[in-house]
């Protein structure tokens, strides 16, 4: 199983860090047991002082493909949740400096807290809606129609590069409002208003 992410998805985002906005997607990977489910509590690792939450709509891939033609994209996933993209700022920024990989600061263990998956059927039609509470505030809020790349698009341009394989994920970036976690912060987050996901720093 892969788990693809994708950085700079949404335009306030990426203004909110000082980047540039792409053309095409910024991708990167994170190892299986970067997942942290059943809302199980993140340990604060040692190596990082300002781990960051980015929330998430993460999508499940349920069919073997390459070179994905975008008229079929829609077939090739079935599923959706929220997860958060745990990141080590403070590492990344340095690994940016050096033009380096940021698997450090990104794929650690844990990094990737998510929810259960629902059937994208079982939504209602139209755009899907998430936001992030932080100790009952809400952070971040974003939905699908604020992407740059579609779903669709970003299936398309990963099938051209990697061969897509049921049950792989997903992370399709994060909108503004990124910030930093600390020990006995409580996250909640909600897919259209519904509760999904519930994570505690330890
Ligand atoms: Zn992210």
């Amino acid at each position: 199983m892969k788990i693809f992410c994708i950085g700079r998805n949404y335009v306030d985002h990426a203004r909110e860090l000082g980047n540039e906005v792409p053309d095409e997607p910024v991708v990167f990977m994170k190892p299986p047991g970067s997942l942290l489910v059943n809302g199980k509590p993140f340990y604060y690792p040692d190596f990082s002082s300002d781990i960051h939450y980015e929330s998430e709509l993460v999508i499940k891939i349920c069919k073997n493909g390459r070179h994905i033609d975008p008229a079929f994209a829609s077939r090739y996933y079935d599923k959706v949740a929220l997860g958060i993209d745990l990141t080590a700022r403070d590492l990344q920024k340095e690994l940016k400096k050096k033009g380096l990989p940021w698997e450090l600061a990104k794929a650690f263990h844990h990094s990737a807290p998510i929810s259960k998956f629902i059937p994208i059927s079982s939504l209602e039609e139209g755009p899907i809606n998430f936001h992030l509470e932080k100790n009952g505030e809400v952070v971040q809020r974003g939905n699908t129609e604020q992407m740059i790349h579609s779903f669709e698009n970003l299936i398309v341009f990963l099938s051209r590069y990697f061969t897509l394989q049921m049950n792989d994920l997903i992370f399709t970036g994060t909108p503004a409002g990124v910030g930093p976690i600390a020990v006995g912060d409580h996250f909640r987050g909600y897919l259209n208003g519904k509760p999904m996901l519930n994570c505690q720093v330890r």
